[in-house]
């Protein structure tokens, strides 16, 4: 795990005179919905309206600061892009978060009818998955609002990226878990020195609960009162992969789906991008990826009805099991208007899924990516993404969260009970004739 400081980029200028709002590049906070604006801080709902809050910014005034120069001479990391997030200086402590790979995937294309997929590798962040860049954002803001207690309600992610970025501040940080997350990623949150409190109940009960505590006791929730900020993290990742591609933006972008603010702020970033003029304008199809166990936009999607919430979650896809996710709505727009879809794959094609990617690509990743791969296969099957087009998948987490997949090997058919697939053989004596044994007995 790296503990490595980030080097800070330097703040943005001050822009010139004589810009509308006055020259400011963050307005402040605005109402989804209603588009009441709102002062900035740890507030996430309109009390006009109930909608959710996300930030606003000046897009003349980001058009001027933000430059492909600017962002090129900087080091690696998320605060490259300093200029489209919500901050007004990098922060001066935090981990190394983002710069990412994009790999191409030309065995795993094969394999899926795919001429140019590319996987944009997030299991390399420093809690090994992608939730570190919207924990880096909303912990710059705390830091920045003087908030001093980091927590959230986790589907499993979270909780390791909130308890790695607190420790790297020196702050306490609170974690809340559905009791029966994944062991591997309670004691992730466990080793960083985070309180962890497992709720009987779903993750629906548990973000509930967060609801009540972060009114109760001011504490900074980064993925509920500290939200629009969280959020905005997810940007990143349409950011590096356009810089990637040469500035550009692909084809068609496939990725997992739980509370939705992944999948909508993916698309906000390749719009902004194109906003502040660092990318030409094109359209991009979004294909958004759910376990069939827990797929309330899928289906919504499929059925052409409002996003309908899901009260037991029957999937192995803990990550992605959210029953009533807070951005749905939004994430079901994304797909009807870009013309993409939104796909739901079943627990046996996403273990399938996890192998492909391990054995074509030599990447390890959880259950959330199998689901992710399972739908470029899925919407390239139904026509929604064309053999020569230029797909890129996000793989959002480590295989080493959820090795329990593996042990599944649910699509292997040589695999029993006994020997699950991929499992090791018996131990062999330390001697050649041993080995050359047991290699006869392979064959
Ligand atoms: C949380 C999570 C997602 C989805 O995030 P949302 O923004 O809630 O939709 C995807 N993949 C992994 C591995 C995650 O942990």
């Amino acid at each position: 795990m790296t503990t490595d400081l980030i080097q800070a980029p330097p703040a943005v200028g001050e822009p010139s005179a004589g810009a509308a709002s006055d020259g400011r590049r963050i307005l402040g906070l605005a109402c989804r919905s209603c588009g009441r604006p709102q002062p900035l801080g740890a507030v996430y709902v309109c009390p006009a309206c109930l909608g959710p809050l996300e930030v606003a910014y000046d897009p003349a005034v980001v058009r001027r600061v933000a430059s492909r120069t600017a962002i090129e001479s900087r080091p690696p990391g998320l605060w490259r892009y300093l200029e489209l997030l919500p901050v007004d200086a990098p922060p001066a402590r935090g981990l190394a978060v983002g710069s990412s790979p994009l790999v191409p995937a030309a065995r795993l294309g094969a394999a899926l009818g795919v001429d140019r997929l590319w996987l944009k590798d997030d299991t390399r962040n420093p809690s090994l998955s992608f939730k570190d860049r919207a924990v880096a954002v909303a912990a710059a803001k705390a830091t920045e609002l003087g908030i001093e207690t980091l927590a959230c309600a986790s589907t499993g992610n979270l909780a390791g990226a909130t308890a790695a970025a607190a420790a790297a501040l020196g702050v306490p940080a609170y974690v809340f878990i559905p009791a029966d997350l994944e062991p591997a990623k309670i004691d992730h949150a466990l080793a960083y020195g985070a309180t962890v409190v497992p709720i009987e109940g779903t993750y629906d009960d548990v973000n509930r609960l967060c609801l009540e505590i972060a009114d109760e006791t001011g504490w900074g929730f980064v993925n509920v009162n500290l939200r629009p900020f969280y959020a905005e993290g997810s940007k990143t990742l349409a950011f590096e992969i356009a810089e990637a591609l040469g500035w550009r933006s692909p084809d068609v972008v496939v990725a997992p789906i739980a509370s939705g603010a992944l999948f909508t702020k993916v698309a906000r970033g390749f719009a902004e991008l194109a906003d502040a003029g660092l990318i030409e304008r094109r359209p991009i199809r979004f294909v958004g990826a759910q376990p069939a166990g827990c797929a309330p936009v899928a289906t919504a999607w499929a059925g052409g009805g409002d996003v309908e919430p899901v009260r037991t979650p029957a999937t192995f896809v803990r990550s992605l099991a959210i029953g009533n996710p807070a951005d749905g709505r939004y994430a079901l727009e994304v797909a009807l208007a870009s013309r993409g879809s939104i796909e739901a794959i079943d627990d046996l094609r996403t273990a399938a899924a996890i192998r492909q990617l391990a054995t074509l690509e030599g990447i390890f990743a959880e259950t959330a990516a199998g689901v992710t791969i399972g739908a470029v296969d899925a919407a390239r099957m139904r026509g929604v993404i064309g053999n020569d087009e230029e797909v890129v998948a996000l793989v959002t987490g480590n295989g080493l969260k959820t090795p329990d997949a593996r042990r599944l090997g649910l699509d292997d058919p040589s695999s029993t009970p006994e020997r699950p697939a991929g499992s090791p053989s018996a131990p062999i004596p330390p001697s050649l004739a041993a080995f050359e044994a047991w290699l006869e007995t392979r064959s």
